[in-house]
């Protein structure tokens, strides 16, 4: 599910990481509009009407999680951060202020084309009202309206806790959420920065779901942001 046509406003002010966004995008069927600065990309946002929008954070008029923030007041258009190495800080703030994903630089194209084809799909599951109440990711079933989990066809007994850790993170499947996000959504806004409560329940889930838990193959630690379910 490629979606050609589909346009992807790239936000990037280095004209060689451009080019090789654009290359492989176009290569892709995609339709590509660039912006090299805040302001050029929130013009092109505003007429373009991008589907989805890679946002490099070091612009030269604007810090890209502020832009992220901006776009968010009005739109719900997927932002995949393109984030530079070892900014853990930055990349927690950009998925925090409404970012749906980010790349570490530096990245392959079929990794790049796997995060936005995750993001349009995400975009069109949000935009149906019906919500399916089965999700199977690979060997995981759940059953949403009989609060069945089942994991290669046996069945697992999950606390209320880790019932809903794992339904939000397979509602979001191959999206990373942030500890924050994750910590807000399962045990209330004033659990926000409890980072220990979620690695003692994800320690759990995983221990339930994965065949190997020190090796999970559906449960993925993002080091220092938090954490995504393997899109399988
Ligand atoms: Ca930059």
């Amino acid at each position: 599910m490629s979606q050609p046509g589909a346009v992807v406003l790239i936000v990037e002010d280095e004209p060689q990481m451009r080019r090789f966004l654009r290359t492989a995008l176009v290569g892709q069927g995609f339709r590509v509009v660039e912006a090299g600065t805040a302001q050029e990309a929130v013009a092109a946002a505003t007429t373009q009407h991008p589907e989805v929008i890679l946002l490099d954070l070091g612009l030269p008029d604007a810090d890209g999680i502020d832009l992220t923030r901006q776009v968010r007041d009005w739109s719900q258009v997927p932002i995949i951060v393109i984030s530079a190495r070892g900014r853990e800080d930055d990349k927690v703030a950009a998925l925090d202020a409404g970012a749906d994903d980010y790349l570490t630089k530096p990245f392959g194209v079929n990794e790049l084309l796997a995060r936005i084809r995750v993001a349009l799909r995400h975009a069109v599951q949000a935009a149906s009202v019906s919500g399916s109440p089965l999700l199977e990711i690979g060997p995981l079933h759940l059953d949403l309206a009989r609060r069945e989990v089942t994991v290669a066809g046996r069945e697992v007994h999950l606390t209320p806790i880790e019932y809903r850790l794992l339904v939000l993170l397979a509602q979001n499947a191959g999206k990373v959420l942030t500890h924050r996000q994750i910590l807000k959504e399962v045990w209330g806004p004033p659990y926000a920065n409890e980072t220990h409560y979620l690695r003692v329940f994800m320690a759990q889930l995983r221990r339930k779901i994965e065949p190997d838990p020190a090796r999970p193959r559906l449960l993925i630690t993002e080091p220092g942001v938090g954490y995504r379910m393997r899109d399988l």
